[in-house]
Protein backbone atom coordinates (compact mmCIF):
# COMPACT_ATOMS: atom_id res chain seq x y z
CA UNK A 1 0.00 0.00 0.00
CA UNK A 2 1.24 3.39 -0.83
CA UNK A 3 0.75 4.76 2.60
CA UNK A 4 3.11 2.10 4.29
CA UNK A 5 5.63 2.41 1.76
CA UNK A 6 5.65 6.32 2.01
CA UNK A 7 5.50 5.97 6.67
CA UNK A 8 8.48 3.64 5.76
CA UNK A 9 10.40 5.40 3.60
CA UNK A 10 10.79 8.18 6.30
CA UNK A 11 11.70 6.32 9.58
CA UNK A 12 15.38 7.06 10.86
CA UNK A 13 17.47 4.44 11.13
CA UNK A 14 20.23 4.91 13.48
CA UNK A 15 22.98 2.42 14.06
CA UNK A 16 24.63 1.75 17.35
CA UNK A 17 22.19 4.44 19.74
CA UNK A 18 21.20 4.04 22.23
CA UNK A 19 23.89 1.62 22.65
CA UNK A 20 26.63 0.27 20.03
CA UNK A 21 25.32 -2.95 18.22
CA UNK A 22 21.28 -1.77 18.25
CA UNK A 23 20.06 -0.07 15.44
CA UNK A 24 17.27 2.17 16.56
CA UNK A 25 14.27 2.81 14.78
CA UNK A 26 12.89 6.53 14.59
CA UNK A 27 9.55 7.63 13.92
CA UNK A 28 9.83 11.63 14.84
CA UNK A 29 10.54 12.59 10.98
CA UNK A 30 7.24 11.09 10.47
CA UNK A 31 5.72 13.22 13.34
CA UNK A 32 7.37 16.00 12.12
CA UNK A 33 5.55 16.40 8.64
CA UNK A 34 1.93 17.16 9.08
CA UNK A 35 1.26 15.32 6.06
CA UNK A 36 2.60 11.92 7.01
CA UNK A 37 1.50 12.03 10.53
CA UNK A 38 -1.96 12.47 9.20
CA UNK A 39 -1.31 9.63 7.33
CA UNK A 40 -0.22 7.26 10.26
CA UNK A 41 -2.95 8.31 12.04
CA UNK A 42 -5.63 7.50 9.10
CA UNK A 43 -3.98 4.48 8.83
CA UNK A 44 -4.74 3.38 12.02
CA UNK A 45 -8.58 4.60 12.49
CA UNK A 46 -8.93 3.08 9.04
CA UNK A 47 -8.01 -0.62 10.25
CA UNK A 48 -9.58 0.02 13.53
CA UNK A 49 -12.91 0.85 11.70
CA UNK A 50 -13.14 -0.46 8.39
CA UNK A 51 -11.93 -4.13 8.96
CA UNK A 52 -13.33 -6.77 10.72
CA UNK A 53 -11.40 -7.65 13.82
CA UNK A 54 -11.93 -10.76 14.43
CA UNK A 55 -12.30 -10.12 19.12
CA UNK A 56 -14.24 -7.17 18.32
CA UNK A 57 -17.64 -7.85 16.22
CA UNK A 58 -19.15 -4.74 17.42
CA UNK A 59 -16.60 -2.66 16.38
CA UNK A 60 -16.34 -0.76 19.14
CA UNK A 61 -13.47 0.30 20.95
CA UNK A 62 -13.96 1.71 24.67
CA UNK A 63 -10.40 2.71 25.46
CA UNK A 64 -6.95 3.38 24.16
CA UNK A 65 -4.37 2.52 26.17
CA UNK A 66 -1.19 3.97 25.55
CA UNK A 67 2.06 3.48 26.84
CA UNK A 68 5.05 5.19 27.81
CA UNK A 69 6.25 7.70 26.11
CA UNK A 70 5.65 7.70 22.45
CA UNK A 71 2.48 5.88 22.65
CA UNK A 72 1.05 8.96 24.61
CA UNK A 73 2.22 10.68 20.86
CA UNK A 74 -0.34 8.73 18.85
CA UNK A 75 -2.56 6.61 21.44
CA UNK A 76 -4.83 10.21 22.61
CA UNK A 77 -5.20 11.65 18.69
CA UNK A 78 -6.19 7.99 17.74
CA UNK A 79 -8.69 7.76 21.01
CA UNK A 80 -9.98 11.20 20.24
CA UNK A 81 -11.05 10.07 16.29
CA UNK A 82 -12.46 6.78 17.55
CA UNK A 83 -14.62 8.41 20.66
CA UNK A 84 -12.98 6.27 22.98
CA UNK A 85 -11.10 6.97 26.06
CA UNK A 86 -7.50 7.42 26.34
CA UNK A 87 -5.60 5.71 29.29
CA UNK A 88 -1.75 6.23 29.89
CA UNK A 89 1.00 3.22 31.12
CA UNK A 90 3.69 5.02 32.84
CA UNK A 91 6.81 4.13 34.58
CA UNK A 92 6.13 3.09 38.31
CA UNK A 93 5.37 5.84 40.76
CA UNK A 94 4.40 8.78 37.66
CA UNK A 95 0.79 8.24 38.71
CA UNK A 96 -1.31 9.92 41.71
CA UNK A 97 -3.98 7.67 43.09
CA UNK A 98 -4.33 3.98 43.37
CA UNK A 99 -2.58 2.29 40.49
CA UNK A 100 -2.08 -1.16 39.52
CA UNK A 101 1.25 -2.53 38.59
CA UNK A 102 2.86 -4.89 36.47
CA UNK A 103 6.73 -5.94 35.90
CA UNK A 104 8.77 -6.96 33.00
CA UNK A 105 11.83 -7.75 32.13
CA UNK A 106 14.52 -4.90 30.39
CA UNK A 107 17.94 -5.64 29.22
CA UNK A 108 19.27 -5.13 32.54
CA UNK A 109 16.80 -6.09 35.01
CA UNK A 110 13.29 -5.33 35.83
CA UNK A 111 10.81 -2.06 35.56
CA UNK A 112 7.09 -1.73 36.45
CA UNK A 113 4.72 0.02 34.56
CA UNK A 114 1.40 1.14 36.14
CA UNK A 115 -2.30 2.05 35.40
CA UNK A 116 -4.78 4.02 37.50
CA UNK A 117 -6.74 1.54 39.00
CA UNK A 118 -10.28 3.40 38.48
CA UNK A 119 -8.80 4.13 34.24
CA UNK A 120 -10.36 0.69 32.76
CA UNK A 121 -14.34 -0.74 33.71
CA UNK A 122 -14.48 -4.40 33.37
CA UNK A 123 -15.65 -5.56 30.38
CA UNK A 124 -14.44 -1.97 28.46
CA UNK A 125 -12.87 -3.22 25.03
CA UNK A 126 -9.22 -2.15 24.70
CA UNK A 127 -6.29 -1.70 22.11
CA UNK A 128 -3.06 -1.15 23.51
CA UNK A 129 -0.92 1.56 21.38
CA UNK A 130 3.03 1.93 21.20
CA UNK A 131 5.42 3.09 18.37
CA UNK A 132 7.44 -0.11 18.87
CA UNK A 133 7.14 -3.53 19.59
CA UNK A 134 10.35 -5.48 20.30
CA UNK A 135 10.60 -8.53 22.84
CA UNK A 136 6.76 -7.78 23.56
CA UNK A 137 8.01 -7.39 27.33
CA UNK A 138 6.76 -3.70 27.79
CA UNK A 139 3.03 -4.63 25.59
CA UNK A 140 2.94 -8.02 27.50
CA UNK A 141 3.00 -6.14 31.00
CA UNK A 142 0.52 -3.24 29.89
CA UNK A 143 -1.81 -6.18 28.57
CA UNK A 144 -1.55 -7.31 32.23
CA UNK A 145 -2.52 -4.25 33.47
CA UNK A 146 -5.65 -4.00 31.37
CA UNK A 147 -6.60 -7.82 32.76
CA UNK A 148 -6.49 -7.04 36.16
CA UNK A 149 -9.07 -4.04 35.40
CA UNK A 150 -11.24 -6.19 33.23
CA UNK A 151 -10.45 -4.99 29.94
CA UNK A 152 -10.77 -6.91 27.21
CA UNK A 153 -8.02 -6.45 24.56
CA UNK A 154 -8.74 -7.11 21.02
CA UNK A 155 -5.67 -5.48 19.42
CA UNK A 156 -2.38 -4.78 19.80
CA UNK A 157 -1.20 -1.88 17.49
CA UNK A 158 2.58 -0.65 16.69
CA UNK A 159 3.68 1.35 14.02
CA UNK A 160 6.80 -0.68 13.73
CA UNK A 161 7.15 -4.06 14.59
CA UNK A 162 10.57 -6.12 14.70
CA UNK A 163 9.11 -9.24 13.64
CA UNK A 164 12.64 -11.61 13.78
CA UNK A 165 11.82 -11.17 17.75
CA UNK A 166 8.73 -12.50 17.48
CA UNK A 167 6.88 -11.30 19.90
CA UNK A 168 3.40 -11.14 18.90
CA UNK A 169 3.36 -15.03 20.40
CA UNK A 170 3.84 -13.74 23.74
CA UNK A 171 0.90 -11.45 23.40
CA UNK A 172 -2.99 -12.34 24.63
CA UNK A 173 -4.44 -10.62 21.72
CA UNK A 174 -3.40 -10.23 17.90
CA UNK A 175 -0.82 -7.80 16.80
CA UNK A 176 -1.15 -5.36 13.96
CA UNK A 177 1.87 -2.98 12.96
CA UNK A 178 2.29 -0.96 10.07
CA UNK A 179 5.89 -1.48 8.77
CA UNK A 180 7.86 -4.71 9.62
CA UNK A 181 11.29 -5.13 10.38
CA UNK A 182 13.40 -8.18 9.71
P1 LIG B 1 10.01 -4.29 24.06
O1 LIG B 1 9.40 -4.14 25.44
O2 LIG B 1 9.01 -4.78 23.05
O3 LIG B 1 11.27 -5.09 24.05
O4 LIG B 1 10.47 -2.84 23.61
C1 LIG B 1 9.58 -1.91 23.10
C2 LIG B 1 9.76 -0.59 23.77
O5 LIG B 1 11.08 -0.11 23.57
C3 LIG B 1 8.81 0.45 23.18
O6 LIG B 1 8.26 1.26 24.20
C4 LIG B 1 9.68 1.26 22.24
O7 LIG B 1 9.34 2.62 22.29
C5 LIG B 1 11.09 1.05 22.73
N1 LIG B 1 12.06 0.76 21.63
C6 LIG B 1 12.96 -0.24 21.59
N2 LIG B 1 13.69 -0.19 20.46
C7 LIG B 1 13.24 0.87 19.76
C8 LIG B 1 13.60 1.43 18.47
O8 LIG B 1 14.47 0.98 17.73
N3 LIG B 1 12.89 2.52 18.09
C9 LIG B 1 11.90 3.05 18.85
N4 LIG B 1 11.26 4.13 18.35
N5 LIG B 1 11.55 2.56 20.04
C10 LIG B 1 12.21 1.46 20.51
Amino acid sequence: MADVTYLKSLLGTHPDFPKKGIVFLDIFPILRDPVAFETLITHFVYHLTSKTIPSLPSRKIDVVVGLDARGFLIGPIIAQRLGAAFVPVRKQGKLPGQCVSASYEKEYGVDSFEMQADAIKPGQTVVVVDDLIATGGSAKAAGELVNKLGGKIVEYLFIIELTFLKAASKLDAPVYSIVQSD
